[in-house]
């Protein structure tokens, strides 16, 4: 584990001016009434030393969701915050767990728990290095890690934990993370914590948090059936949500190849290689086997790619994030593992090989180029009987997938 020192060291430091800034007055969020937007962080009565943290991490502005959802949730209130993939919600997570924790004691006082291991992974990093000048103590707390390792860490004492919710389940019935003074639980991604796969496995961690605790829900989509049942857990949650119309960033521009048949598709990736080492891309398949397959045919046809599915040993799934997020590797072949939450400011091309099979993770996916303002790129490769599927996206999002253009390098 990277030590606050270092993680905070690696950052970029001028996020602002790589990006185009996420103020936009223009974006419109259904809101509680009596939430404002608070222009600076130095407006939030955010800890000294935070503050200095946030400024050193490269922060300059908060964003539009940061500007109305931060105070509510550091106040205390139950809060339901939607905002556009890349905004800065996780990085919200993180600086509002830092200010709400008392770094004196060594109880875990904040839970957040996250779809996947290196999304879990991610927000611990961002807690540690926006906290470094408050000495904050998290602890990812993921499966396929040691076991040995959680337990030292949590004895020790910390302050946050980030986990995926089976090993922090575990990990709670062993008593070695003791729930008595956790005041504030963070679902990221929480439609998805709260689907089908994942619910029953928060539910069992819920049940062992005290009463009277703070809940949080961020994610960039909230389906009306999610909505619908947070009722049953928060208490007069204030609500900031983006309607769907307006989920789709501008600064994404989405078009698609049509390739008839399947059989087309990889040549049409291979003749768009250039392309998408340019900077780094993502291509997204619909199974771990297909990930596989292509890898594997990229390479015996010379093209160099990484790849990673929720298969792979832990350790190997760290060492090909780490490359990647360093630049070492440019293009990455993956599944819905990387649809969420993963920023890596440089990927601005996603490749949707396989249309996703739902609308959600459309937005998702595409979501993981265009960081905080930045230019992204999506190509969906369409069979001739996807093509409905791709209206129906375009549609729903009130949005518009043009055919490729021979010049779309120009657009990366
Ligand atoms: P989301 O969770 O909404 O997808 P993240 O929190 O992952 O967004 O942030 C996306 C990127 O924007 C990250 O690289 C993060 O460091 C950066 N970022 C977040 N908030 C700010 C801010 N206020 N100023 C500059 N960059 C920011
Ligand atoms: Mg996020």
């Amino acid at each position: 584990m990277a030590t606050a020192g270092t993680a905070a060291a690696a950052a970029p430091r001028s996020r602002q001016a790589a990006g185009r800034g996420l103020d936009d007055e223009n974006l419109v969020f259904d809101t509680t009434p009596g939430v404002e937007a608070i222009t600076s962080f130095d407006q939030m009565g955010i800890r000294d030393d935070l503050l200095r943290g946030i400024y050193a991490y490269g922060f300059e502005k908060p964003s539009a969701i940061q500007q109305r959802a931060i105070l509510p949730i550091v106040s205390g209130r139950d809060v339901i915050a939607q905002a556009q993939s890349g905004t800065g919600k996780t990085s919200m997570i993180a600086l509002s767990v830092c200010q709400m924790v008392d770094t004196a004691s060594r109880e875990v006082q904040a839970l957040i728990l996250s779809p996947t291991r290196e999304l879990a992974q991610q927000t611990e990093k961002v807690i540690l290095a926006i906290g470094d000048y408050i000495n904050v103590q998290a602890h990812a707390c993921i499966g396929g890690k040691s076991i040995g390792e959680d337990i030292r860490k949590l004895e020790y004492g910390v302050h946050v934990v980030s986990g995926t919710p089976g090993r922090v389940c575990d990990m709670i019935k062993r008593r070695t993370l003791r729930t008595r003074s956790i005041k504030l639980l963070i679902l990221d991604e929480s439609d998805e914590m709260l689907s089908r796969g994942f619910k029953d496995q928060i539910y069992d961690v819920y049940r062992y948090l005290p009463p009277e605790l703070q809940v949080v829900l961020i994610s960039a989509t909230l389906p009306h059936e999610i909505l619908e049942i947070t009722s049953k857990f928060m208490t007069e949650p204030v609500r900031i949500l983006v309607k769907r119309d307006e989920l789709t960033l501008e600064g994404i521009k989405q078009f698609f190849v049509a390739v008839e048949r399947e059989e087309w598709k990889f040549d049409t990736l291979c003749d768009l290689y250039d392309t998408l080492t340019i900077t780094q891309a993502v291509i997204f398949c619909n199974t771990k086997r297909k990930v596989d397959w292509l890898t594997e045919k990229m390479r015996s046809n010379n093209f160099t790619v990484s790849a990673m599915h929720g298969d792979m040993p832990q350790k190997e799934r760290d060492a090909i994030m780490s490359e990647f997020r360093s630049g070492v590797t440019r293009v990455l072949i993956t599944t819905d593992v990387w649809a969420r939450g993963i920023d890596v400011q440089q990927v601005s091309l996603v490749i949707n090989y396989d249309l996703p099979n739902n609308r959600e993770l459309y937005i998702h996916r595409i979501g993981r180029s265009g960081r905080f303002g930045r230019k992204g790129v999506a190509i969906n490769f369409v069979r001739n009987d996807d093509i409905r599927i791709l209206r129906d996206i375009e549609q729903y999002y009130s949005t518009q997938i043009d055919e490729m253009p021979m010049n779309v390098a120009d657009l990366i």
